[in-house]
């Protein structure tokens, strides 16, 4: 319900029109493709996409003899499901068996200090034992947001002051993860995107720690993006994705936007796969992530 309602301005923007254009139609033709074509290219579905989309939509409506409009939106709703799943790969998050570690990176101001929070208490309420190590030393601010995050999930954060290392931090989390008998460590990391050697001399770094100090555990590198940045959400993946292997994406503030198409984007250009959507600024709005609720919520 919660997704239903994060993904309301997506599903007005594109599948209202979609009906909208569906309806206007008596016959299927080519200007009714091109329709289609606008409507996801403006959701941030993006042109490539888009195009693979609307390539197959052509082909079955020829194959199937399909005449009426209104299959079309079925047919749309299929195509879309299939090409989510078939990239992307797994949208559950690897935590079990505990312990795992998350990392989160992301660049300033997409949320991830909010996603932190949420995923904290998210998974505390699911019964696990949650510490976050405040990795990103690099602003004050964002050490002392993320205590107040942590303070209002109850879980424990591991914390240096400005400047320090982020390595040591995440040092610090994870013999503090084994001896308080964790079930998830959360480390947060500065995402300074603006020099992409430094960024990735850092995360490197601190992916080696993870390594050395806990084998044992599972492991996720979770890129926050901002879907109201659309296309630019995008293009920071891409980067992200040169520099580290992320393996999930957690996209925030899909209630304040009609870009909700981003999602096919990431999962079929990039193969990346959405594993959390943000859908409001309180501490419950963090949802997890999978093709059929999506496609349901959108087009249900
Ligand atoms: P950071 O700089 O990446 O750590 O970003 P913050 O976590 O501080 O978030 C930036 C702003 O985005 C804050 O005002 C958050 O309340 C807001 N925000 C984060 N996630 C969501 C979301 O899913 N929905 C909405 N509406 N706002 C969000």
């Amino acid at each position: 319900e919660k997704l239903k309602q994060g993904l309301d301005k997506t599903r007005k923007e594109m599948t209202d029109k979609i009906d909208g254009i569906l309806n206007s139609y008596s016959k299927i033709d080519d200007e009714l493709f091109e329709g289609l074509e606008e409507i996801l290219v403006t959701a941030d579905v993006g042109i490539k996409t888009t195009m693979e989309i609307i390539d197959k939509l052509k082909e079955r409506v020829r194959e199937e003899n399909i005449k009426d409009p209104e299959e079309i939106k079925y047919l749309l709703k299929d195509e879309i499901k299939r090409i989510m799943t078939q990239s992307g790969g797994e949208n559950e998050l690897k935590i079990d068996p505990s312990p795992a570690v998350i990392l989160v990176v992301g660049v300033n101001g997409v949320g991830k200090t909010t996603t932190i929070g949420k995923l904290a208490y998210n998974l505390k309420m699911q019964g696990r034992k949650i510490i976050i190590a405040a990795g990103d030393t690099f602003r004050a601010a964002a050490i002392e947001q993320l205590e107040e995050w942590g303070k209002k999930a109850g879980v424990d954060i591991v914390a240096h002051s400005e400047g320090a290392d982020p390595a040591a931090v995440i040092f610090d989390g994870i013999q503090a993860s084994k001896a308080r008998k964790g079930d998830v460590l959360i480390c947060d990391t500065a995402g300074r995107l603006h020099n992409k050697k430094n960024l990735m001399n850092e995360l490197n770094k601190i992916f080696r720690v993870v390594e050395r100090e806990y084998p044992e555990a599972q492991k996720e590198v979770l890129l926050v993006l901002d879907a109201t940045t659309g296309q630019n959400a995008i293009s920071q993946a891409k980067v992200f994705n040169e520099v580290c292997d992320i393996t999930g994406i957690a996209l925030t503030k899909l209630d304040g936007t009609a870009k909700g198409g981003v999602v096919i984007a990431l999962q079929s250009e990039l193969n990346l796969p959405v594993k959390l959507v943000g859908v409001g600024e309180n501490i419950e709005d963090l949802q997890p992530f999978n093709v059929d609720d999506f496609v349901e919520a959108i087009f249900g």
